[in-house]
């Protein structure tokens, strides 16, 4: 516990300050649309990955 933490948990800390889920990434919603929380690209609620990059949920 006083010993610095490792790698893993840094990481789980930098995922931590930058979104609210390190498990499951989903959409962004924005306008009623869904964006993707990787690139910004903005989508209609219909869409399943992005075209903008290809990323998708898991
Ligand atoms: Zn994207």
């Amino acid at each position: 516990m006083a010993s610095a933490p490792v790698d893993d948990d840094m990481f789980d800390e930098f995922l931590n300050q930058r979104g609210h889920d390190t498990e499951t990434v989903g959409w962004e919603e924005s306008y009623n649309k869904k964006q993707c929380p990787d690139c910004g690209g903005l989508h209609d609620s219909g869409a399943t990955e992005c075209s903008v990059c290809g990323w998708s949920p898991v």
